[in-house]
């Protein structure tokens, strides 16, 4: 374990003026305190709070700071006080350890709910004081590496909060070392396998070019040199976890892995990291498409350095960052470099956030972030997904007509522009102009483009839309206007559902009757009722029962004989055990049995799609008509096409045929032949030689030798239609046979 004079010279080395009684003081403190308590690894439970402050050191944290990471845990795990910490080492130290403490009661949970409250928390405490940030990462940061002591369960869960979260946030705040670490100690623990494949990659490569590196770095040090610039360079390996994620964003395997190793030149000027690109440049060749200049552009998170990738000594892929000390610093420490010290000067700690500098990238999507907390309609879950998406990205920045900013993570569309300007933009959203051409709603954002959004009054955003949408806000509102849409419409198909039942038992329908028996149904509202009749979850009957009970027996029997179904070609349909089963709507074939189907039940007439059915094997899907009913079509049919834009109307269903009692479904083919006496003779023989029924054939002269014919037959399912079709396309008489949808 570290010793108090340890921890000292840690922070004299960058804060030469620092108060060494206050800190002397916090590690007694906290040493006494946690007295004999143990970690699971058997340690002194001190050694976790003294390591803490040591990684805070590294990102040259003032006093204040280290002490309160050697506090952290003693309101929460010790009989330390609010009351005695704020005497002996004062309010700002108090108030540190108490906004960690609240954030500690709610760590490592599982519920998702708790998570994402304790994530608003965590904003919330940051919002007062950044420090607090810091310090929980640090926390997180050692946790992590003593995490294998852990029960297993509690692991995977700490593992995945950390790969999802606060990765993730250090990337967000710049503290790039942070979040690399984070990410490889979760990935080792959450893809062990995967993790260790690539460690066995990683060092078999590293056998293969080991004087590589000192190679390089030499090579690019005395070039830089000779040319009077002097510079640091500096070789790594890249860590797992960032192979990992490259591996699988380009779909490489890892023996297709190259460059695994980045070099960082760090030089003393601004000019200096130009003077040097212009050198690389011309000793080695550059590959294309590599080069970024994040000084001139910096990211999001305020990284600022060249990139650059160069076909370096000894042919070798090299791939080059270029920098500033001052830009090295902020790309290892982010806001931490930011907030406390400037030019080596230190400021003091413990400031309001909404008092930061907005010049920086990091602080102000903080700023914002926890700006939205304000919102009284903030459902934290929702706020957590949100923020989740955000944080894995890059933002780009457009503009609306007038010229407001509205930044948007990098890949946002229109889509999410008009959710951004307001939510009802979005919901009212039919295209977009991006600088004044009309543009696809799924045209990616860039930097700098103006988008105006087209709107028309009474438009549903297309369900579609959740999918390609990339800001967590316009997801979401997406789906809640088109649960709202798909309910009206299932409300107002419940509603004529009901209708025709009520007629049939001699009752009127009406909407104060069914509002009386809501509660009977187990639902609150009869809206709620009305759409679940047109979903199929209840059955008309059911509804019927509630509202007239008078009609049933003690039994549930309805005492009055049902009156019989009439109908444009529709026909019975009745629920049994969610196997809906219903009969070919088409004149004359009334003694066709009738056909299982799941996924739907309840009252819903369903009919096959008018030309070239579904039959069993087919995959089919139902296309809900409000009003009329469900249409099944196999799911390659053309005619599918006209409800892409529609996907609330499409329903999953399935086949379920009863083996012991099979029947025959209709098909159509097309067939090219040649025009010759006797054609039409072999091609009957064929389909009834193979157990096919044809109903009608219509033949098509194509040309003097050829003609089409169009043939509706029955089959037994897809297997049998394929058979048949394959000994058709058998006869030398027959240039093609295929199936047709309609
Ligand atoms: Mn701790």
């Amino acid at each position: 374990m570290m010793r108090q004079y340890e921890l000292v010279d840690l922070v004299k080395r960058y804060n030469p003026r620092c108060d060494e009684a206050l800190l002397d003081k916090a590690y007694v403190y906290g040493m006494m305190k946690h007295g004999p308590q143990k970690r699971a690894s058997g340690d002194p439970y001190f050694s976790h709070p003294l390591e803490v402050a040591a990684i805070l050191t590294e990102m040259r944290m003032d006093d204040a700071t280290i002490a309160t990471a050697l506090l952290h845990d003693t309101i929460e795990d010790t009989d330390a006080t609010k009351q005695e910490i704020e005497q002996k080492f004062g309010a700002e130290i108090a108030g540190l350890v108490e906004s960690l403490t609240k954030l500690k009661k709610l760590d490592f949970v599982s519920k998702k709910t708790e998570q994402a409250e304790n994530f608003r928390r965590l904003l919330l405490a940051v919002a007062a004081d950044v420090r607090v940030l810091l310090v929980k990462l640090a926390d997180r940061l050692h946790n992590m590496r003593t995490l294998h002591h852990m029960r297993e369960d509690k692991r995977l869960r700490i593992a995945e909060e950390t790969m999802e979260i606060y990765a993730p946030l250090a990337g967000r705040m710049g503290m790039q070392n942070i979040r690399e670490e984070l990410e490889d100690l979760s990935f080792r623990i959450l893809q062990p396998e995967a993790y260790a494949s690539i460690v066995g990659r990683l060092e078999q490569m590293r056998e293969e070019s080991k004087n590589l590196i000192p190679a390089i770095e030499q090579a690019l040090t005395e070039k830089l040199g000779s040319d009077g610039i002097p510079a640091k360079v500096r070789g790594r390996e890249k860590k797992p976890y960032s192979i990992f994620t490259k591996v699988q964003r380009k779909g490489l395997s890892l023996e297709q892995l190259s460059d695994i190793f980045g070099f960082r030149i760090v030089v003393e000027s601004l000019h200096d990291c130009y003077h040097a690109l212009g050198i690389v440049h011309t000793t080695w060749s550059m590959v294309p498409g590599r080069f970024k200049d994040y000084i001139s552009t910096p990211k999001q998170n305020d990284y600022r350095s060249i990139h650059t990738t160069v076909v370096g000594p000894g042919r070798q892929r090299v791939e080059l960052q270029i920098r500033t000390e001052e830009m090295h610093r902020f790309a290892e420490y982010g806001i931490a470099a930011h907030a406390l010290y400037k030019d080596g000067d230190r400021i003091s700690g413990g400031r309001n956030i909404v008092d930061l500098s907005q010049s920086s990238g990091a602080w102000a999507w903080l700023r914002e972030t926890i700006e939205r907390l304000n919102d009284p309609n903030l459902n934290p879950e929702e706020f957590l997904e949100n923020t989740k998406l955000e944080l894995f990205q890059d933002q780009v920045f457009c503009f609306t007509p007038k010229g407001k900013i509205i930044a948007l993570p990098r890949g946002a569309t229109p889509i999410d522009f008009a959710y951004a300007v307001h939510t009802d933009v979005g919901n009212t959203c039919v295209g977009a102009k991006i600088n004044g051409r009309v543009r696809p709603v799924m045209t990616e954002l860039a930097n700098g483009d103006e988008v105006e959004v087209l709107t028309a009054k009474a438009q549903v955003p297309p369900a579609a839309w959740e999918q390609i949408a990339v800001t967590g806000r316009a997801r979401a509102a997406i789906r809640r206007a088109t649960r709202d849409a798909v309910r009206k419409q299932f409300g107002g198909l419940g509603r004529q559902i009901l209708v025709r039942a009520f007629e049939r038992a001699g009752k009127e329908f009406s909407e104060t009757a069914l509002a009386a028996a809501v509660g009977r149904l187990g639902h609150k509202q009869a809206t709620e009722v009305l759409a679940a009749v047109g979903r199929g979850e209840i059955a008309s009957e059911a509804v019927l029962r509630a509202v007239h009970p008078e009609l049933f027996d003690a039994q549930g029997r309805q005492t009055q004989p049902r009156a019989a179904t009439t109908g444009e070609g529709w026909f019975d349909t009745s629920s049994v055990s969610g196997v809906m089963k219903f009969r070919v709507p088409d004149g004359g074939s009334d003694d066709r049995t009738s056909i299982p189907i799941r996924g739907l039940s309840g009252d819903l007439p369903v009919r096959f799609a008018p030309a070239g059915g579904a039959v069993p094997g087919d995959r089919i899907v139902g296309i809900l008509t409000p009003g009329e009913g469900i249409t099944i079509y196999p799911i390659q049919s053309p005619a599918l096409k006209e409800f892409d834009e529609e996907p609330s109307r499409w329903l999953d269903v399935r086949w379920d045929i009863d083996p012991n009692s099979p029947s025959r479904f209709p098909a159509r083919i097309a067939i090219n032949s040649l025009n010759e006496p006797g054609s039409l003779a072999q091609i009957s023989q064929v389909i009834a030689e193979n157990d096919g029924n044809i109903d009608n054939i219509k033949m098509i002269p194509k040309a003097a030798d050829f003609h089409e014919i169009i043939i509706d037959l029955e089959v037994w399912d897809l297997k049998h239609l394929t058979r048949i079709i394959h000994q058709l396309r058998a006869k030398p008489i027959i240039s093609s046979a295929v199936r047709v949808n309609g």
